[in-house]
């Protein structure tokens, strides 16, 4: 079974000193706690605060770039860089972790193609328009109140991340940024790291019409482990009391959130993002990415059969990123 966590946070650790070779106690994902976990690949985001300047954000997102080109380097007997699908299988078969890059927020890219283009051949394969603050290329779910959408740049960003072969990642977008994507888009998008707003309100979720329009389009929604998304009574008690919020959403709630969306989408649409070290709150038994082979026990034990499990735990991420590129190649 080849598994993969579109979403983590770990460049933004990186950035501040954590060493990824070691089983570290801050941090959610290192190779000891990915390998403790069977994970093959993750992407590793770029994340950019909506509160940085577009000049900040690109500074950061090199800062981030590099740390993660020197990681490399050092552990070249453990981890390499995957571009596509065939390198993340490649690697695997050599017995290497593959690091694949996503960038969080297009602030980065300063309103220029030529700069997502570079990014592109930097070897960045997907990116979320926004983060938490409409930006020049969109709104974003947290605001949503710049543009109804896509701005007229936020077109153009599109169609240029389709020509490139790069996914989409309606993650973080507004509702109406949403609808323009899946209008303009010509290939499958994703979500990353979203649940479903029909379990739990939150505004970052995504609401059964929208997964379906996801899934008729070829995409895929990747659960997030985020308690705040996973549960409304967990996100009201969280905004009052914090680290004493009760009860902590569990494995079984992700699972929850896994098994609606496969309802509603079909299980060719449905994966795994976890957002570890993005999050400073986990479910409880999913504490770190080395618990992740729990959600899978709890989906054999809910009937999931072998292929099912292979589907969400990787294959279908890898399907929609193999049709993003043989899109783009055939433009
Ligand atoms: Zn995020």
């Amino acid at each position: 079974m080849f598994v993969l966590d579109s979403h983590c946070d770990t460049p933004s650790l990186m950035i501040r000193g954590l060493d990824i070779g070691l089983d570290n106690d801050k941090g959610h994902v290192d190779f000891p706690k990915l390998s403790a976990g069977g994970v093959d690949a993750s992407f590793f985001a770029l994340y950019t605060s909506a509160e940085l300047t577009p000049e900040q954000a690109l500074a950061r997102v090199m800062e981030m770039l590099a740390a993660i080109r020197d990681a490399l380097d050092k552990y070249k007997d453990k981890a390499a860089l995957a571009l596509s699908p065939s390198e993340a299988l490649s690697n695997k078969s050599k017995g290497l972790f593959s690091i694949l890059l996503g960038m969080e927020n297009g602030s980065p890219i300063q309103k220029s193609l030529s700069l997502l283009r570079l990014f592109y051949k930097m070897g960045v394969r997907y990116m979320t328009l926004t983060h938490n603050g409409d930006n020049e290329i969109a709104d974003s779910a947290a605001e949503g109140k710049r543009w109804g959408g896509l701005s007229p740049f936020g077109i153009e960003v599109v169609e240029e991340m389709n020509r490139l072969g790069m996914i989409i990642d309606v993650a973080h977008a507004s509702d109406l940024t949403f609808n323009d994507i899946i209008k303009y888009s010509k290939s499958p998008v994703v979500s990353t790291h979203s649940c479903c707003r029909a379990l739990a309100s939150h505004p970052r979720n995504m609401t059964d019409d929208m997964i379906k329009l996801m899934a008729d389009k070829g995409g895929v929604i990747q659960i997030n482990f985020y308690p705040v998304f996973l549960s409304d009574s967990f996100a009201r008690d969280y905004s009052t009391r914090g680290e004493l919020a009760f009860p902590k959403p569990t494995a079984e709630d992700v699972v929850r959130h896994i098994d609606h969306a496969v309802n509603v989408a079909g299980v060719e649409h449905v994966g795994i993002g976890t957002d570890f070290d993005g999050i400073e709150v986990t479910p409880y038994g999913l504490e770190n990415i080395s618990k992740l082979p729990l959600v899978f026990d709890l989906l054999i034990k809910k009937g999931y059969s072998e292929d099912q499990i292979e589907k969400i735990a990787g294959n279908n991420f890898l399907r929609v990123f193999n049709e993003v590129i043989s899109n783009s190649l055939s433009r």
